[in-house]
């Protein structure tokens, strides 16, 4: 009985490493992997052994005959990629790589989302050598977009932070909580203490339409939504007007399906989850009954994966849409699968409407936002891709809510080199310069799941490691003890990994009195005092 992988793969690969007959695809060494909306298993080459499933950090691998009703097309998906690509080249070696060094190597890591981490696992876990890590986040809390910006419904994905919990507690490792790099401490001050520098502080700021009426009261940027409902401090205090019946969400990638599914979702379904007490709270007394989903290409095109358009079809209560005329000429595998979820609809007092072939033009209103202005648009080949081209047919969709989900961009760190048509740190394979590397949104541009970061960090690492042995980086004229000493004086209030656990251990604790996973602090003193008050 095959195996098959689900809608949580979170593409880490793990289950790669640990399959004995090379049947999981695409592996991080084939072309594809990167861009793959999640790995598969060929049912063909599975031999049932199982050897995958405790290497999955989110629980997504199923034997075929305990597959849920919600997970059976997965059946299919898992066959079809198999089916479908070409056959894979047999899977190289991985020689064990032992290098020695008699000093130890000092890393400091911007940035303790999950390309930070899986960083800090990879350099931590290097057979023969003495590293010291130490991982910086302006917040107070670690985790990244694992806390702040995967949703709250959907827990799973979440279990992969649980791995760093085993790299807090390796030799070498430390947190710098609480520190911002470029104000409490410049990037030459890292330069002079640290052997390397790694940045992982990914793309947190959202890309602009361009268009009359962005910056409109009831206009928001999905980012910032993803942020107020997750908890995170800069964002807790902003309001978000639910007054309406219908919210229209611009873009059509994966946080458009999230910001989608959390706005019409029961919220009595949301009230186990992480969510902030405030977002459900306000989503409790939300009108928003209708939301649409407005994509600029066709839905062959759509940015979203299939996983995630499985997903919608599950959310109680909600009935997912489409406008006929706008899929009718559209095929492919996620055509098919957009027309299934549609099909097997049972009508909902709440809907997603999924458009498609639309951009908007201009958002309307005079003190706030009253409706979004649309055009139509054609599909034109280009270069091998699809773009779409308006044509003269404009809608005005009225709504006194826009969430702007049109993707992420990275912002410059003083003295650290940066691409601005790119948003990214130039880079090759994760090194800006010996001494100097990225990885994550940072190093790639926002793309990928949680998972992708594991492959990418490793890239990074192992750049800084080739540099390290072939004597490349630059000797630090100072060291840890200077770096304690200025942060001394300049965070006083940062946390370690202690400090972490005890907001990690309260969070839960108060969670678990609301029968939740976990209840959120979202305001920097509360998590400071949490922390602080600990023993020691
Ligand atoms: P995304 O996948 O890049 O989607 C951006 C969307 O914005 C696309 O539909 C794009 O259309 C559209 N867009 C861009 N510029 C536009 C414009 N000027 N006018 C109209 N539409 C415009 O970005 P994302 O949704 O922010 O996701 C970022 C990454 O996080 C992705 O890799 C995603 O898979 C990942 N993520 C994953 C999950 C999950 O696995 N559950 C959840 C959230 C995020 P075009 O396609 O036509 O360019």
């Amino acid at each position: 009985m095959p195996h098959v992988i689900t809608q949580n793969c979170c593409n880490d690969a793990g289950c790669v490493d640990a399959c004995p007959v090379d049947c999981i695809h695409p592996r991080p060494d084939e072309p594809g992997y990167l861009s793959a909306e999640m790995l598969y298993i060929d049912p063909d080459k599975c031999i049932d052994c199982g050897a995958c499933i405790p290497m999955c950090p989110v629980d997504a691998i199923r034997t075929e005959a305990d597959l849920e009703p919600k997970f059976l097309r997965y059946k299919d998906l898992n066959a079809f990629y198999a089916s479908e690509s070409p056959a894979p080249a047999p899977r190289a070696a991985i020689p064990l790589t032992i290098r020695t060094s008699s000093r130890a190597l000092r890393v400091a890591i911007v940035g303790a989302g999950p390309a930070g981490l899986f960083a800090a696992e990879h350099l931590l876990t290097q057979p023969g050598m003495r590293v010291e890590v130490d991982v910086y986040d302006r917040l107070p809390t670690p985790w990244g977009l694992i806390r702040a910006g995967v949703a709250p419904d959907h827990q799973q994905t979440k279990a992969a932070a649980e791995v760093f919990r085993w790299t807090t507690r390796r030799p070498g490792f430390r947190y710098q909580l609480g520190v911002e790099v470029g104000r409490d401490i410049t990037h030459p001050e890292l330069s002079n203490a640290y052997h390397a520098v790694i940045y992982a502080v990914g793309a947190s700021v959202d890309r602009h339409l361009g268009i009359p009426g962005e910056d409109l009261p009831g206009s928001h940027s999905a980012t910032d939504f993803v942020a107020w409902y997750n908890g995170h401090p800069d964002h807790a205090d902003q309001e978000f007007d639910l007054s309406g019946t219908r919210a229209v969400i611009i873009g059509n990638g994966n946080v458009a399906l999230d910001v989608a599914r959390i706005l019409v979702s029961d919220p009595a379904t949301l009230a186990p989850t992480d969510i902030a007490d405030h977002a459900l709270e306000a989503l409790r007394h939300s009108n928003i009954r209708e939301v649409l989903v407005v994509g600029r290409r066709g839905p062959a095109e759509a940015a979203y994966t299939t996983p995630e358009l499985l997903g919608l079809a599950n959310v109680p209560g909600v009935e997912i849409r489409i406008q006929p005329d706008e899929v009718r000429e559209a095929s492919g595998l996620k055509v098919d699968v957009l027309r299934e979820v549609v099909r097997q609809q049972q009508s909902g007092p709440r809907q997603i409407i999924l458009r498609y072939l639309h951009s908007p033009v201009e958002i309307l209103g005079v003190n706030h936002v009253e409706g979004v202005r649309v055009v139509r648009n054609e599909l034109q080949a280009v270069d091998g891709g699809v773009r779409a081209v308006p044509i003269d047919e404009f809608e005005t969709v009225a709504t006194g809510l826009v969430l702007r989900s049109i993707g992420y961009r990275g912002t410059a760190l003083p003295d650290v080199p940066f691409d601005e048509s790119r948003g990214v740190i130039p880079n090759v394979n994760g090194r800006v310069a010996p001494g100097v590397y990225a990885t994550g949104w940072i190093k790639r541009g926002p793309s990928g799941v949680i998972g992708t970061n594991k492959q990418c960090a490793r890239e990074t690492a192992e750049a800084l490691l080739e540099d390290a042995v072939a004597n490349r980086l630059p000797t630090p004229p100072k060291n840890l003890w200077h770096i304690d000493r200025l942060l001394d004086e300049r965070a006083p209030r940062r946390l370690d990994v202690r400090g972490w656990n005890a907001i990690d251990r309260s969070e839960r604790e108060a969670g678990r009195l609301a029968g939740r996973p976990r209840r959120k602090f979202t305001n920097i003193e509360e998590l400071i005092r949490t922390a602080m008050s600990a023993p020691r």
